[in-house]
């Protein structure tokens, strides 16, 4: 039996490995966990590039919790958080390890902010729907950290940055939301078109990637843009903060590239990033 000291140094053992780029990935709906589309592929594809993680830490959409909890289980079930979906999507199992030392040593990089060791979550849909692809095998181990709901932008960016030294140890850190997201105003009608926005996501889009691509941090950072377009695409924080997890964790050298970039049903965008 390991001392909590001593798991608290499984990174510090850990010999030092190229350094690992961050991803955001847009996930959009469950049914990319099943289907065949260009967005899988390109999960796919921008798993090619990556060195192969130790473990992988997943910020999700999909666990907004009050106050920030780690997944801390050695056996993560994977949890079928969505209603109205084939049968199939239910029956998917993905199976990955979780990594509880992993988990201590996120809490203890997190310090002085409170974060639980949890039992109970899992892997939710923002998690294993789009790492499925990436890690077909389930043989990376995977842990979670939860979104704390009540903290404005500018916190979750600065608590990214205590995770900074995890990717110099071969964890791969993936924030899975998606950067435009209206469900209320979803066009399910057109959800085959192609790059498909309505003119206020056409904007937000076109807004928020000049932004991302001229490193202007500071307006992606605003909880209330006074923008209409903006205030359209991101009526509520929880898909969007994963994003900031992923801007927090960019060195100044570094450069963001875009893929998955279309828009989708009027009011969604898959926008995906690669940070190296
Ligand atoms: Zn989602």
């Amino acid at each position: 039996m390991k001392t909590l000291d001593q798991l608290n140094r499984y990174t510090q053992d850990l010999e030092n490995s190229d350094r690992m780029p961050v991803l955001f990935l847009g996930h959009g709906s469950p049914m990319n966990a099943i289907e065949e589309n260009e967005f899988v592929t390109g999960f796919r594809d921008v798993a090619k590039t990556l060195p192969t993680p130790r473990a992988i830490l997943c910020v999700s959409a999909h666990w907004y919790t009050k106050g920030t909890k780690v997944t801390a289980m050695k056996t993560p079930r994977t949890i079928h958080d969505f209603g109205g979906f084939p049968r199939s999507l239910y029956e998917v199992q993905y199976p990955a390890p979780g990594n509880p030392e992993l988990a201590a040593e996120t809490k203890e990089l997190l310090s002085p902010e409170m974060v639980e060791l949890d039992q109970t979550w899992g892997l939710d849909h923002g998690a294993w729907s789009v790492i499925k692809h990436l890690y077909p095998e389930a043989d990376v181990p995977v842990i979670q950290l939860s979104i704390d709901y009540t903290k404005p932008a500018a916190w979750h960016y600065d608590l990214a940055r205590r995770l900074e030294s995890l990717r110099n140890k071969g964890i791969l850190i993936i924030g899975s939301g998606n950067i435009i997201h209206n469900l209320r105003l979803v066009d399910f009608a057109n959800f085959d078109r192609d790059n498909y926005g309505y003119d206020w996501a056409i904007e937000a889009h076109e807004m928020i990637n000049n932004w991302l691509l001229n490193g202007d941090f500071q307006s992606l950072l605003k909880d209330r843009p006074e923008q209409k377009a903006l205030q359209l695409a991101i009526p509520t924080p929880d898909h969007y903060l994963p994003l900031i997890y992923t801007l927090g964790l960019k060195n100044k050298e570094e450069e963001i590239g875009l893929f998955n970039d279309k828009l989708l049903a009027g009011s969604l965008s898959m926008t995906s990033l690669k940070i190296e």
